[in-house]
């Protein structure tokens, strides 16, 4: 095989809780994370060096890109005297709180497994995940999770009752730690029940879990953009509008996709930016080989 193509699906903040600080000035937290069906397409192709392009993003292709260190971790981890030829076709929007930067870096190292037939163990892959950024091992294993600690304990939970999400990103995108540093400034009475969400979910039931969600990153990082979307979102029916994971993408639940599509399409008025996506039961997966 010479190539393969790898999809890496997009999360949503179901909750976003913030517990507390600890001594090295991480957040503690408890999060219910939810993949959707928004997903880079990367190919990783064989290559005697490393090379990285993203056709058509501002994103750099340099050393600093997680998809590029994904790479590097891979190699040392596995002695693999190789490199890869990767190119990303972006599809999730930049600092949005979706895990773009995350899934690539998933998509990279379930294809060089693949690729050069290393059979790392998921659980390998997740531990590589780890030290390049918090979200990749979720983006590993997508589906529905309660991630706690500092965003490294995943525990799988049982799939997300059917749904449709509408996802609208604001003009200006959030940086995550200029959100987490004005938390710190500004702090939130919001605290969103992620246990009672999970177990809402555990019974299949969409409206008690609506009733659980909500971010606590919301009131201090929220973007000028953020209340006239959620707005839009309940005029068109959504049981739930919220921001996403530290922003600035923002996202209404809903139960019928018509009522989801007329949404977007009420959103795209005022900002060029929408989908209509599912919940997404799979994490980053090969699609493709050559
Ligand atoms: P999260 O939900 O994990 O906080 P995010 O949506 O807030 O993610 P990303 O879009 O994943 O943020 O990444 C934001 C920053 O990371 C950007 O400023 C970008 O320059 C840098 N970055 C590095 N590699 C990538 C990549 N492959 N894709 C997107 N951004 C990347």
């Amino acid at each position: 095989m010479q190539s393969v193509t790898v999809l890496a699906p997009a999360k949503l903040n179901l909750t976003l809780d913030i517990l507390g600080t600890r001594g090295d000035g991480y957040h503690t937290l408890d999060m219910i994370m939810q993949a959707v069906t928004l997903r880079e397409r990367v190919t990783v192709r064989k290559s005697s060096g490393l090379y990285l392009s993203l056709p058509g993003s501002r994103v750099p292709a340099n050393e600093h890109n997680t998809a590029y260190k994904a790479a590097l971790a891979f190699f040392h981890e596995t002695g693999l005297l190789a490199g890869a030829a990767i190119t990303i076709e972006k599809r999730i929007p930049v600092r949005a709180g979706m895990a773009g930067g995350s899934a690539d870096a998933a998509a990279v190292l379930v294809g060089l497994n693949e690729l050069y037939g290393a059979r790392l163990s998921t659980q390998e892959l997740c531990d590589i995940g780890a030290t390049i950024g918090a979200d990749v091992p979720f983006s590993i294993l997508g589906g529905t999770a309660r991630v706690t600690g500092v965003g490294e304990i995943l525990q799988p939970l049982r799939r997300c009752p059917p749904c449709w999400f509408t996802v609208c990103m604001p003009s200006g995108g959030i940086s995550t730690p200029q959100a987490y540093a004005r938390y710190d400034e500004l702090g939130t009475d919001e605290h969103p029940d992620s246990a009672a969400a999970a177990a809402a979910i555990t019974r299949g039931d969409l409206n008690g879990l609506c009733e659980t969600m909500g971010n606590a990153l919301e009131y201090s990082s929220a973007s000028p953009d953020t209340k006239p979307i959620c707005e839009v979102l309940r005029e068109y029916g959504a049981l739930k509008a919220m921001m996403t994971g530290s922003g600035a993408a923002v996202f209404g639940v809903f139960t019928q996709e018509e009522a989801a599509n007329c949404a977007k399409q009420a959103l795209l008025q005022r900002w060029p930016q929408c989908w209509v996506v599912r919940p997404d039961a799979r994490g980053a997966r090969v699609v493709g080989g050559k």
